[in-house]
């Protein structure tokens, strides 16, 4: 993505042109950066090539998973409503593993239907409602257990979800019950240690920190585990100065315990593939003064983009097309609905903007559209994947009548 003539592009198609021909707002994907997302994760990590499964739930277009699928991942459900997508776009149930603190006896009875290869639990009771699903079908089932390991993932706390505090997994001393509990059960088979300690992780540190709990655990319970998941959580750029994790860094801290383990590494990583290849082109409906800043309302709100309302997350704003006058004016980004957090950033120093030019909010593939809602009735964007200069719709705009 970038600008080709001072027209904003993403490969060989400019934003302007989209949004003439599709109206705005509109969610507008790259197929090159997925590829190079992909290749280069695989390329880091490939000195004990991991099961990669993408984090379903950080974008849930099925076309898009069809491509992520061919691009040979796996999947990270956390519903049965994601499994279903994951399996419409053809991902091999062996390449699918579920987690969530709350599966229902339905969802499990589906997975253990779909011979998906680990149901990852969450609790005792989670553990025993999967024996009695599995009991009732006469079967044998292979799980894994998620340890929360007490490590804070230096993220947003609204993202963070291993440290002893967040509902997520058990503690180490549960966590050695359930082993034992595992070693018993008729029904049940216990082949994975899982963790997942947060989301835009981008220091390396807490992941090493994980790295050293997994491996005493793991020695303490002498229990050999099949699979050790890594969950996800790789940080990316939001802006210029923000860093990126660096997967070497962790890669070598993997391979070190792996030394220990013979087991085979999973990951589920979702912002770290998609979080780039998406961006939201929206249309300036107003500009309105207000003191020393102007209020430039968007036709794109947080029911399209909710992270920044969510969770304070910044997404770089730019122009569509480029021009060489700045504004004096600070530019606060709004939409129209009817929130005050309703707004995605404050800028001082942007081009000079006026109504119904277009802008563009940068990386929005991951938990962009599928946190997306329908919040004042107002309909969900066209969601376009571009692969050079081919432009394919994989999600048309939600028709306002189907919302009435
Ligand atoms: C959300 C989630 C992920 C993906 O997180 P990213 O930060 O998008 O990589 C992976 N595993 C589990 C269990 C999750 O809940």
């Amino acid at each position: 993505m970038k600008y080709i003539n001072k027209s904003f592009s993403i490969e060989k198609v400019k934003a302007q042109n989209l949004a003439k021909k599709f109206n705005t707002p509109i969610y507008c994907y790259s197929y090159k950066q997925l590829k190079v997302n992909i290749n280069n994760f695989k390329k880091n990590f490939k000195y004990f090539s991991p099961l990669v499964c993408f984090a379903i739930k950080a974008n849930t277009n099925v076309n898009l998973i069809r491509e992520i699928k061919k691009l040979g991942l796996g999947a990270d459900v956390v519903s049965i409503g994601e499994m279903m997508k994951a399996l419409k776009a053809g991902i091999n149930p062996k390449k699918i593993v579920f987690s969530g603190v709350g599966k229902t006896y339905a969802e499990i009875s589906y997975a253990i239907d779909k011979k998906i290869l680990l149901i990852n639990a969450e609790s005792k009771s989670e553990i025993i409602e999967i024996e009695k699903v599995a009991k009732s079908k006469n079967k044998i089932i292979d799980i894994g257990i998620r340890l929360n390991p007490n490590t804070d993932a230096k993220t947003l706390s609204q993202i963070s979800t291993g440290k002893k505090e967040n509902k997520f997994g058990v503690n180490k001393k549960t966590f050695f019950k359930l082993v034992e509990y595992s070693k018993n059960s008729k029904n049940i088979k216990l082949k994975c240690l899982s963790v997942h300690i947060g989301s835009q992780i981008v220091d390396h540190k807490p992941y090493e920190k994980m790295l050293k709990i997994v491996d005493e655990i793991i020695k303490k319970t002498n229990h050999k585990f099949q699979f050790i998941d890594l969950g996800g959580g790789m940080g990316i750029s939001y802006d210029d100065n923000n860093k990126k994790l660096n997967y070497k860094k962790y890669s070598i801290a993997i391979k070190k315990i792996l030394k220990n383990h013979n087991s085979k590494i999973i990951f589920e990583p979702g912002r770290a593939i998609v979080g780039n290849i998406g961006v939201l082109i929206s249309k300036i409906i107003y500009i309105k003064e207000n003191g020393k800043k102007d209020f430039i309302i968007l036709d794109a709100a947080m029911n399209d983009l909710m992270r920044p309302a969510l969770y304070g997350a910044n997404h770089r704003i730019i122009p569509a097309l480029k021009t060489s006058q700045v504004s004096k004016r600070i530019y606060e980004f709004v939409g129209p609905i009817c929130e005050s957090t309703d707004k995605f950033s404050t800028i001082k120093k942007f081009q000079k903007l006026k109504e119904k030019d277009l802008i563009v909010i940068c990386d929005v593939g991951a938990y962009g559209m599928s946190l997306s809602s329908n919040y004042n009735v107002r309909p969900k964007p066209i969601e376009i994947l571009i692969k050079g200069s081919k432009i394919n719709i994989i999600k048309k705009r939600q028709k306002l009548i189907d919302l009435i």
